[in-house]
């Protein structure tokens, strides 16, 4: 759902570790818009962490 690519589906759980793929560029909890994938993970790692206690960043790629 939140990157361009309409064949994608990325799943976005509120608990667990969630994975932020390259193509990823928007915030998928709060719609917010990235200029690149990284910058979105840094985001969700800052702000959507703290709301979701059992929620973890994948630190793949
Ligand atoms: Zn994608
Ligand atoms: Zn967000």
């Amino acid at each position: 759902m939140p990157c361009t690519n309409e064949n994608h589906s990325h799943a976005w759980v509120t608990e667990g570790s969630l994975t932020i793929e390259r193509c990823e560029k928007i915030c998928g909890f709060c719609k917010a818009p990235f200029k690149h994938a990284w910058f979105l993970r840094r985001h969700v790692n800052n702000v959507h962490v703290k709301q979701y206690p059992n929620l973890k960043v994948d630190e793949g790629w």
